[in-house]
């Protein structure tokens, strides 16, 4: 029954800036590194899980995010934090079809807890849009966090498509802390 840590990547572990395709435009949101570094202590694998639709639109290519994401991982390193895995959808359903990948599919989320040996039951999901959050939920995931960085505040300002159980913190550092002292 081990508990692993589901996070949504822009907006939520870098700053949102609509089709992030170019690593020099990765910026870590401040405080994530220290977060995710006490997820690491912990031993609890930490996995992202990102819808990249600018893909599918031909924004960027496929060997564009996994640079942006090798940026992301050069910047945590630097500040002594790892992510265990790295899942992203590269289609959007008016371009290449349907997929079972794209959140609020749970695909990427239960391959993930899969190859690493993770129960969604008695893990955390963290986005910042309503689709995170019921990408977690269709997974099987309770602990459900909505951070208000990224496009949280416009989400929590909506106030809908939340699924229940739902909470809302301020950014990653506050979601981890919640986690964490959930024990396990
Ligand atoms: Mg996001
Ligand atoms: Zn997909």
């Amino acid at each position: 029954m081990n508990r692993g840590f589901f996070i949504d990547r822009d907006g939520v572990l870098n700053v949102e800036v609509n089709y992030l395709g170019d690593p020099a435009d990765a910026v870590l949101l401040p405080g994530v590194a220290a977060a995710i570094g006490r997820l690491n202590r912990a031993g609890v694998p930490v996995l992202v899980i990102s819808n990249q639709a600018g893909v599918a639109k031909g924004y960027f290519t496929e060997a564009d995010v996994k640079r942006v994401n090798d940026r992301l991982a050069e910047l945590l390193a630097a500040e002594g934090a790892r992510i265990d895995g790295w899942y992203y959808c590269p289609h959007h359903p008016d371009f290449t079809g349907a997929c079972g990948c794209r959140k609020p599919a749970p695909g990427m989320l239960l391959r993930a807890a899969g190859e690493h040996g993770v129960d969604p039951a008695v893990s955390a999901m963290t986005g910042d849009r309503p689709s995170d959050l019921e990408a977690g939920a269709n997974a099987g995931v309770t602990e459900l966090y909505l951070v208000r960085t990224g496009y949280g505040r416009r989400t929590e300002a909506a106030g809908d498509g939340l699924p229940p159980g739902c909470r809302i913190v301020d950014d990653l550092a506050e979601a981890v802390t919640k986690f964490l002292e959930n024990g396990m």
